[in-house]
């Protein structure tokens, strides 16, 4: 096959030190500190620090020397580059050029605000009903880049009134959020603690597929998964056959997007463990969470772009393939201190373990008490193909914990009323003095949960790959912030009931554990069982984007968020209906591919096949030759293309009623159950069918098993 032919591209380092590149496009803080007189840059590393504000002067010097830089690395136009509630990344290019002067020119006020033509982005009613425009403005805590000739500001996207429109500006103030309550907490502990910042580090799977075949496929293009295809008989169940070996192509492939994404300034380091044909996953180190964000962003940038360069396509899509498995986005999450202590470390210091209970178990009842909201924050059209199904972590939110903490927990609320006599070593009593040793065991892993402590961070694996990790990461700074602040108010209460410290926060501890122990789950998050359990524990099961997206508008969601400064109402609103609308959005448009490569391909197909076998049957016949076969295989084929014929019509129909709806609550959820769940499954089924007894030749939709095994 040609594509089987197709030559590779090579990836070519600059250099065999990463050091010698690392970074060389990232206008960061070594540059500033060469290029910025000392005052200046002493004021924009106070502003990157604690979040002050820029004045004109300072943006204007700043301007300059990015400038310069700029145009010494060959860039020849700038952008204010964001995050849009659409979900990927946003830009609006203008040149440097000035043909009034004739000169290059970038000022101060170009570096700090833009005024985007943005009345294509998303704004859930907000931007029209106050003003008609938003603007862009320099976020300083994310290095400035360049990427394409081009240089990136990374910016907030905000209405003249002040309203987030994007996904950073939550982001941010959720991580204010948090950093108050955390350090309140730490006070008991450390109060050399002035600051706390979430990290997160980012493992993001995705599919690799030839971009000519690719091309072939109206439904990948248009809906960014295959809506038809029957799996290849060589599926998952040979697993260990690809394990290791990774075609040479995409390992070029791989090697340029990380040359490009090291130059960037993302620490990428590449894993190649594939699970699904055709299947890999890529995680940077972690990092401060606003960085790792845009990060994130930007390295599905250049995997996009550097992958056009190889004749290939990377999707993104959660379930691009059917029967195969999904792709995540891992969010590794944790909290350091400026003192350099990772809260969600377990340590050698039994003090500093009281700490690491204190973090852990308020995340625990913070996702107890807000797993629907978790649940909604991670909710998408592609990712309700993705949670669930069989090989991905279910909508049903749960923590897993592994059998050592959890015997840790278990033990601390049952030793919880022990006496403790002067001279006693409380730690040894309630058997935290010993968590170190076990914990960093690697084998006490769940593949399976939504949710998991994986040592020293919690991993949360239901997010999907084409996710802004923003959206979850902002929900759950805001849960932990929350509850760490409860927590701070009730061991506070103990104090001052006369309690020594120490024993206020145990007993504290001990309340919060108990409550919380329903969101507990250590077993197989895949299995049955575990449905029929949650839903005894009273656990949320919502499968359908349509339905998670309800608590958005609850009022403890809505308190919570003012509450932590981080969206007011009319803003979550806004968000609200904006992903109702990309929701029905995204299964109007699947529910078109189908219908149309179901109508136009598929049926014509199957009718000119149908009439070959009709032939071949009546020539039989006439030789007096047994033509049974023949008929059976007609007979099959007429019954698949009544039933397709039949569904198609039926699923315009229900599109048609449903269109007619005006409230977008309402219509998602019509548009969830009466066209997806009610014609997707039994299109597919047919045209899947269809594809086994079709001959080859005919087939007018590359198979999944020419896409997915590239050599
Ligand atoms: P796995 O989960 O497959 O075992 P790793 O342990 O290497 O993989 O971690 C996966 C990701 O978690 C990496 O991006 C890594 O940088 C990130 N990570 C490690 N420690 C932390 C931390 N303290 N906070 C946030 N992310 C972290
Ligand atoms: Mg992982």
């Amino acid at each position: 096959m040609k594509v089987q032919g197709r030559p590779q591209v090579s990836a070519v380092a600059p250099s065999l030190k990463i050091s010698d590149y690392f970074g060389s496009q990232v206008f960061g803080l070594k540059e500033m500190q060469e290029t910025l007189a000392t005052p200046v840059f002493k004021k924009v590393s106070t502003a990157i620090d604690k979040g002050t504000k820029i004045d004109m002067s300072t943006a204007d010097e700043v301007a300059t020397a990015v400038k310069s830089w700029a145009l010494s690395k060959g860039a020849t136009h700038y952008t204010h580059w964001f995050q849009p509630l659409t979900g990927s990344t946003a830009e609006k290019h203008d040149t440097f050029f000035d043909a009034m002067s004739g000169m290059e020119k970038f000022k101060g006020s170009a570096l700090v605000q833009q005024e985007p033509d943005a009345s294509s982005f998303p704004s859930g009613g907000i931007r029209t009903t106050f003003e008609a425009r938003g603007y862009t403005a320099w976020d300083p805590s994310s290095p400035i880049f360049i990427f394409n000739q081009t240089l990136c500001i990374p910016t907030i996207f905000v209405s003249f009134t002040g309203e987030a429109l994007d996904f950073k500006t939550p982001l941010i103030r959720s991580t204010e959020a948090i950093n108050n309550a955390a350090v309140e907490i730490c006070q008991y502990f450390d109060r050399n603690v002035k600051k706390v910042n979430p990290s997160l580090g980012v493992e993001q799977e995705y599919f690799v597929i030839d971009r000519a075949l690719y091309a072939t496929r109206p439904d990948l293009v248009m809906a960014g998964r295959t809506v038809f295809g029957h799996n290849p008989a060589r599926g998952q169940q040979l697993d260990d056959h690809y394990f290791g070996s990774i075609p040479s192509r995409v390992k070029e492939y791989m090697k340029d997007f990380e040359i490009e994404a090291l130059k960037l300034g993302i620490p990428v380091s590449t894993r190649h463990n594939e699970v699904a044909p055709g299947q890999f996953e890529v995680a940077p180190l972690f990092e401060d969470i606003n960085k790792a964000t845009d990060h994130n962003l930007l390295l599905m940038d250049v995997m996009e772009k550097v992958a056009e360069k190889h004749g290939l396509k990377v999707l993104f899509h959660e379930k691009p393939f059917a029967g195969l498995n999904g792709s995540g986005k891992h969010n590794n999450w944790s909290l350091i201190t400026d003192t350099g202590v990772n809260l969600f470390q377990p340590s050698n210091s039994a003090r500093e373990n009281l700490q690491f209970l204190c973090f852990l178990v308020a995340t625990l009842k913070a996702v107890y008490k807000n797993a629907d909201l978790l649940r909604a924050s991670i909710a998408s059209a592609g990712n309700d193909f993705r949670l669930g199904a069989n090989e991905a972590p279910p909508a049903i939110i749960s923590v897993f914990l592994g059998s050592t903490l959890t015997g840790i927990l278990d033990e601390l609320e049952k030793n919880g009323n022990i006496k403790i006599e002067k001279g006693d070593n409380m730690y040894m009593k309630l058997g935290i003095s010993k968590i170190p040793e076990i914990i960093l065991d690697n084998t006490d892993r769940n593949r399976t949960s939504p949710f998991a402590f994986t040592g020293n961070k919690f991993e949360f694996r239901a997010v999907g790959s084409s996710a802004n990790p923003a959206g979850p990461m902002t929900a759950l700074n805001v849960i932990v912030a929350d509850v760490l602040k409860e927590l701070k108010k009730d061991i506070d209460k103990e104090i001052e009931g006369g309690k020594e410290k120490k024993i206020a926060i145990v007993n504290v501890l001990r309340k919060y554990i108990k409550e919380s122990k329903k969101i507990r789950f250590e077993g197989d998050g895949y299995s049955e069982e575990w449905e029929k359990e949650a839903e005894k524990r009273g656990l949320s099961n919502l499968k359908s984007t349509a339905e998670a997206l309800d608590i958005l508008l609850s009022k403890q969601v809505t308190d919570l968020y003012k509450r932590h400064n981080v969206l007011n109402e009319k803003e979550l609103h806004a968000r609200h209906e904006i992903r109702l609308e990309n929701y029905v959005m995204k299964v109007q448009i699947e529910s078109r591919v189908m219908g149309d490569l179901a109508l136009n391909h598929i049926i014509p197909t199957a009718i000119r096949y149908q009439n070959q076998l009709i032939v071949n049957a009546n020539g039989l016949k006439g030789l007096g030759l047994d033509h049974r076969a023949a008929i059976e295989t007609i007979e099959e084929v007429s019954k698949h293309i009544e039933a397709l014929k039949s569904n198609v019509s039926n699923m315009i129909e229900a599109r048609k009623r449903v269109n007619k709806v005006e409230d977008i609550t309402e219509k998602a959820k019509l548009y969830s159950s009466e066209v997806k769940d009610a014609y997707f499954d039994k299109i597919r089924y047919a045209v899947d069918k269809m594809e086994l007894l079709v001959d080859d030749e005919y087939w007018p939709l590359v198979k999944y098993r020419e896409m997915l095994f590239l050599k």
